[in-house]
């Protein structure tokens, strides 16, 4: 899929929304950051979803130690060199600084600091219980502050509760998109797409949606299924044709971008009755069962949610599902678990490939063969 067209396209929109006086609110791309509240403001939420390379990599040295995770260090880097496709990244108004892990706060601070770009500052507790959730809701209100002093105006309780609507049918609509058979780059294409641009695109989400159910291909019989779960694939990089040209197929994202994103809705009955709208973000991060962010048993949730996937795929088509770690080289979060991870499920007879990575181009013939052999024992098991 062009992502360089996805870019050059997602630039022109962008410009618009300036032109239009929204400001640009950006962030690095992870859970909890209420894009309901951006959106209410009359800003647009920017994630920074973009894979890295060794120039960005490099870059970030001059700020960062090595050993910080090659996306943080990307992140940096696209501030540090600005590379011609990421043009865009000229227009943010504010950076968000949250804590979701050590790499992301330092990397969040790097870039309102060196780049100057005055920040917006929204931090979650580490733990998950009463008191945090208490928190969370302290943190929310004095976010929509930060907002409303920059708007000038109040972010009026109707207009944070339509946001919320709207981007609970834009995940609803992902959501169905998860379900239909296509072939995992394409499907990958389109939950970048669609979380990169947000509830502007819903309509061309629900257009996609019933074509492709309509014109269903089974691109996956001659191929391997594979679950993909750790770090997600940002834009940009080429992990996903390394495991297609293996002879894989990803039927399924249990990733930031994939299943963690569009998994968090809010039930409509509880969006007809509430008359407080931080209310039902802040139920929405109590209930996340599934963030690697201080989530009490996230590693039990996101292993059950895998046996309970792999033997239903393979009730349904009787075919088996190899499971892909993703671990971006240095993102604690996910290699700190990898080990039990992968021995949990192994022992459950599930095959686990631990794939641990930079973003460096020398690395991709070792990626390359490490996913060759995973996909070829795959085949002896079948
Ligand atoms: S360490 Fe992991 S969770 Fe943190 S910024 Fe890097 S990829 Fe994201």
């Amino acid at each position: 899929m062009d992502t360089s067209e996805l870019l050059s396209d997602f630039t022109a929109f962008l410009r618009e929304k300036k032109e239009e006086g929204k400001k640009i609110i950006a962030f690095i791309s992870h859970d909890n950051i209420p894009e309901e509240l951006i959106d209410a403001a009359g800003f647009f939420p920017l994630r920074l979803m973009f894979a890295g390379n060794d120039e960005l990599m490099d870059s970030s040295h001059d700020y960062l130690p090595a050993s910080t995770c090659a996306f943080a260090q990307s992140c940096i880097g696209l501030f540090s060199i600005k590379p011609d496709q990421y043009r865009f990244l000229d227009v943010i108004d504010y950076f968000i600084v949250s804590n979701h892990c050590v790499s992301d706060i330092c990397a969040s601070e790097i870039i309102s600091k060196y780049f100057n770009i005055p920040r917006l500052n929204f931090y979650l507790s580490y733990t998950k219980n009463e008191n945090s959730s208490k928190y969370f809701k302290l943190e929310l209100i004095n976010f929509k502050e930060q907002l409303e002093k920059i708007q000038g105006k109040k972010i009026e309780t109707e207009a944070l509760l339509e946001s919320i609507k709207k981007y609970n049918k834009f995940k609803e609509i992902l959501k169905e998109i998860n379900e239909i058979p296509i072939r995992g780059e394409e499907k990958l294409y389109i939950l970048q797409k669609a979380i990169l641009y947000g509830p502007d695109i819903t309509s061309e989400m629900e257009e996609y949606c019933q074509n492709s159910k309509q014109n269903i291909v089974e691109p996956t019989k001659n191929k391997k299924d594979i679950l993909l779960t750790g770090c997600s694939i940002f834009i940009n990089d080429h992990l996903i044709n390394l495991i297609e040209e293996g002879g894989g197929n990803i039927i399924f994202f249990d990733t930031w971008i994939g299943f963690n994103y569009y998994s968090q809705l809010i039930e409509d009955k509880n969006l007809e009755s509430s008359k407080d709208p931080l209310e039902l973000i802040t139920q929405r991060f109590k209930e996340n069962k599934y963030s690697d962010h201080s989530v009490p048993n996230f590693l039990e949730n996101r292993i059950s949610l895998i046996q309970n996937y792999y033997n239903e795929h393979r009730s349904r088509t009787g075919k088996k599902l190899g499971v892909i770690n993703h671990i971006i080289k240095f993102c604690d979060h996910m290699a700190i678990m990898s080990s039990h991870l992968k021995n949990r499920l192994q022992n459950e007879g599930i095959q686990v490939l631990n794939l641990e990575r930079d973003y460096s181009r020398a690395i991709r013939g070792q990626l390359n063969t490490r996913i060759e052999a995973f996909l070829e024992m795959m085949e002896k098991l079948v």
